[in-house]
C-alpha cells in the first residue's frame, strides 16, 4: 500500500510531501508556500467570468465579480491550454480574469455591454505604444463572444502541442483569430496587473 510519511515543514512555509509507492520507490512533492482558497462563486449573474489561476491574490478575489469560477491551472504549463480549449468548446461568451490582474466594476460592465466580439483592457504596467507586437494577444483580462467563438470554432483546438504552453498560448489563439479576421478591441482605461515576478522574486529570497 502507499504509504505517507509526516510532511516536513520548511522555514518559509513550504512543505515537502514524500509518498512512498508499494514498490519501494518514491516521489516527492513541494507546496512553495500555503495556498490560498479562491472564493466559492456565486449563482451566475450575466456573462461567464473564468479566473485560471496557479495562485489567489487577494487583490485579484477583491476585484474578481462574485460569480466568477475559478479554475486552477497549475497541474502543468498546458493547463490553461486544456482550461480554454473546454471554454471554446462550450461556445458560450466568457470572460478571462487571470489570476494577476485586478478586475473591475467598468471591466465588467464593458464586457457586458460592448457589442464587439473580441474586447481586452491592457496591463497598466507592460502596455507600450513601443510594443504593441508584445501585447496585441494578450489574454489576461479578455472577453471573447460567442459569435467569435461560432465563427472560428476551432481557434484553440488547432493549436498544435507547441503553442499549448501558457507561454505561448495568447499568441497562438490570437494569430488564430486575425487569420479568421478579427482584431482585438481595446478597451481603457488599463487594468492593474499584479507583479508576480516581483513577488515570486521575493518569495525566493525568504525561502533563501
Ligand atoms: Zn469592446
Amino acid at each position: 500500500m502507499i504509504t505517507l510519511p509526516p510532511p516536513h515543514e520548511l522555514p518559509n512555509g513550504a512543505t515537502i510531501r514524500t509518498t512512498v509507492y508499494p514498490s519501494g520507490n518514491q516521489a516527492v512533492t513541494i507546496d512553495r508556500e500555503q495556498r490560498a482558497e479562491p472564493p466559492s462563486p456565486e449563482p451566475r449573474i450575466g456573462l461567464a467570468f473564468y479566473v485560471p489561476y496557479t495562485r489567489v491574490y487577494p487583490a485579484t478575489v477583491a476585484g474578481a465579480p462574485v460569480d466568477a469560477v475559478w479554475v486552477e491551472v497549475s497541474s502543468s504549463a498546458d493547463a490553461y491550454f486544456g482550461a480554454l480549449y473546454r471554454w471554446w468548446q462550450e461556445a458560450d461568451s466568457f470572460a478571462v480574469i487571470e489570476h494577476d490582474v485586478v478586475c473591475r466594476s467598468d471591466v465588467v460592465q464593458a464586457f457586458e455591454e460592448c457589442p464587439e466580439p473580441w474586447c481586452t483592457f491592457g496591463y497598466a504596467d507592460v502596455w507600450h505604444p513601443e510594443s504593441r507586437v508584445a501585447w496585441s494577444d494578450i489574454l489576461g483580462c479578455t472577453r471573447f463572444r460567442a459569435e467569435l467563438i461560432e465563427a472560428v470554432p476551432d481557434a484553440v483546438s488547432s493549436i498544435s502541442p507547441g503553442g499549448w504552453d501558457w507561454h505561448n498560448l495568447s499568441c497562438r489563439l490570437g494569430e488564430n483569430l486575425r487569420a479568421a479576421g478579427y482584431t482585438q478591441h481595446l478597451h481603457y482605461p488599463w487594468v492593474e496587473h499584479y507583479h508576480m515576478l516581483e513577488e515570486d522574486r521575493r518569495t525566493a529570497l525568504r525561502a533563501g
